[in-house]
């Protein structure tokens, strides 16, 4: 099954990814991921991303679909994948058509009052890439892998507050977009935890199967 998943920056869609890629043993494709990646490893995609990713702009259109392209042509993804934060724009889902058959997209509708408070406590482990929220931290340190914890540069609250005025322009349209073709589901997800969100996601993804 090829699974789009949808929402805002903090919904959870790589939370929530990372889950459901072990149970239906598939890869989650984070876009995210791939370019900061890329950018500790310094490539040339690396450095230009950075320029935007700093600022909470989306990277240039032609960047992430060619990325996204080279990745969903390797072998591990012949049985399906989940495609965590992307497409973000009109053209970016258009561009998806043209090279893959998405079977659901999955819209994590989530309240801005919750997105703000977990994407200003998120704190990402600089040895393992583990996400954390600051209110379960007991020390300074990775509880995972004890590595040095720190605050992703568009995590930080300016940079926040662009990165959800950039989703309702340019990536809330998607919706729209997936609902017409008649492949959309809807989580509405809650402050009640991962457990719980992860429930509702699950049920709205069972609902298109
Ligand atoms: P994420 O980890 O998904 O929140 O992505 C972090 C940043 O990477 C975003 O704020 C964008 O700058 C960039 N990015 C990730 N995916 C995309 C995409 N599909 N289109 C454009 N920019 C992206």
């Amino acid at each position: 099954m090829n699974i789009v998943f949808l929402g805002p920056p903090g919904a959870g869609k790589g939370t929530h990814a990372q889950r459901l890629m072990k149970e239906l043993n598939i890869p989650q494709i984070s876009t995210g991921d791939m370019f900061r990646r890329a950018i500790r490893e310094q490539t040339p995609t690396g450095m230009d991303a950075k320029r935007y990713m700093d600022k909470g702009e989306l990277v240039p259109d032609e960047v992430v679909v060619a990325m996204v392209k080279e990745r969903l042509a390797e072998p591990d993804c012949a049985n399906g994948y989940i495609l965590d934060g992307f497409p973000r724009t009109v053209a970016q889902a258009e561009a998806l058509d043209t090279i893959a058959k998405i079977d659901v997209a999955l819209n994590i509708d989530t309240p801005d009052e919750i997105i703000i408070s977990r994407l200003s406590g998120r704190r990402v482990c600089a040895a393992c890439g583990g996400t954390f929220h600051v209110s379960m931290l007991k020390g300074e340190n990775c509880p995972a892998c004890g590595g040095e914890l720190f605050l992703r540069d568009d995590d930080k609250p300016a940079t926040v507050k662009n990165r959800l005025d950039i989703y309702q322009e340019k990536t809330a349209p998607l919706i729209d977009y997936y609902e017409k073709k008649g492949i959309l589901s809807t989580a509405k997800c809650t402050d009640g935890g991962v457990e719980e969100n992860y429930a509702l996601v699950k049920a709205a993804l069972n609902a298109m199967a």
